[in-house]
């Protein structure tokens, strides 16, 4: 999209925002820092507007993510009665985040059925527009660098509330301003959201600085069983459940494991193979090289950024693992020889 194509887009967006009422916004399962943050900060800007609105996701939300304005706002599946629907309006407004596509964001308790407006907003480049309006920007760092453009096109007020949030989403989604994401214009939203009272010590202190024992002890077993191939450029390891009970951890508490295995000398490509508690293999994908793990992981099934991707299939954690690492091996080598 060139800037004036973007711009058309984003005040019909900003449009459709004043339009209507009521909205409900959601993401994808398996809530991370960008999900959170740009829910939240779309949060209090559609309240700015007067509007009514309610986030509700799958999943709970993570601990480390306790510390955000509006955090106990969010409706969650997990704690909710699922006879009662979330209530839904002919002019109810689904505002999906995030995520790439409609199974991205899991049962949530709400009777989709209903909903006459959905609007997709996305920085990933798989996203394949399920919405009525979608507004996938793939130039963005996160969705939160697009929240806040918004809030500038809405002409609303940055808040300290919608700073430390669409902050806290944009330092996440860049590991904090290190992954090829990362972009002039994202270190300018960065620079107005600190102006308007996001402190980005206390955001980083609290999201990367407060660890729990468990968490580290998992990541110690996991580290035991870190494995690289011959050449040492592709680097893995695996979380089994048995290591989860043993550890105490949970599964939210396995997010920096493969942030750690990627950063090895050499290293191009890091893989994380995760027993979930659905009986299912959760694999995630890291790249600091040109390797498109997006692509990789769209032949599985899942899909997501080019250096960051994942994908969940159903075996065993052995026999996913040599077929994928083979598979990973093969293509990853073969496109170095080109
Ligand atoms: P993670 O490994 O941290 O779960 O996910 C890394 C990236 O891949 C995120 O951007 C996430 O949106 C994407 N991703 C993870 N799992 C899946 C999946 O099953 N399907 C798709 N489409 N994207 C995924
Ligand atoms: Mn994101």
């Amino acid at each position: 999209m060139t800037f004036e194509m973007k711009k058309k887009k984003l005040s019909e967006i900003a449009n459709l925002l004043k339009k209507f009422q009521k909205f409900i916004i959601t993401s994808h399962t398996n809530l991370d820092g960008d999900a959170l943050g740009s829910e939240l900060g779309l949060y209090f800007i559609l309240k700015q507007l007067g509007k009514n609105v309610k986030i509700v996701n799958q999943d709970h939300v993570p601990m480390i993510y306790k510390f955000m304005p509006g955090i106990d706002k969010i409706i969650s599946s997990d704690t909710f009665d699922k006879k009662n629907l979330v209530e839904i309006e002919v002019d109810t407004v689904l505002i999906v985040l995030d995520s790439s596509n409609w199974e991205r964001i899991g049962n949530i308790p709400l009777d989709i059925r209903k909903i006459n407006t959905i609007i997709n907003i996305d920085h990933h480049t798989s996203n394949n527009g399920f919405g009525h309006i979608n507004y996938v920007d793939s130039s963005a760092s996160s969705v939160g660098e697009i929240i806040f453009q918004l809030c500038l096109e809405l002409n609303c007020e940055l808040t300290k509330e919608i700073a430390i949030t669409l902050f806290s989403a944009i330092v996440t989604d860049t590991g904090s301003f290190r992954y090829a994401n990362t972009k002039a214009d994202t270190f300018l939203a960065a620079y107005h959201l600190v102006k308007s009272g996001a402190n980005p010590h206390l955001i980083t202190d609290y999201i990367y600085n407060n660890n729990k024992i468990s968490t580290l002890k998992l990541l110690g077993e996991s580290l035991l069983k870190l494995q690289v191939d011959s050449k040492s450029k592709i680097s893995w390891t695996i979380v089994t459940k048995e290591m989860m009970e043993n550890t105490f951890a949970k599964e939210e508490e396995t997010e920096g494991i493969i942030d750690k295995i990627l950063a090895i000398k050499k290293v191009q490509i890091a893989v994380l193979f995760r027993e979930t508690k659905d009986g299912k293999i959760k694999v995630s994908f890291r790249s600091r090289g040109k390797f498109n793990v997006d692509l990789f992981a769209q032949q599985f099934g899942g899909g997501g950024h080019p250096n960051a991707s994942g994908c969940q299939i159903e075996g065993d954690i052995n026999n996913i693992s040599k077929l994928i690492l083979d598979k990973l091996i093969e293509e990853f080598y073969f496109l170095e020889k080109i």
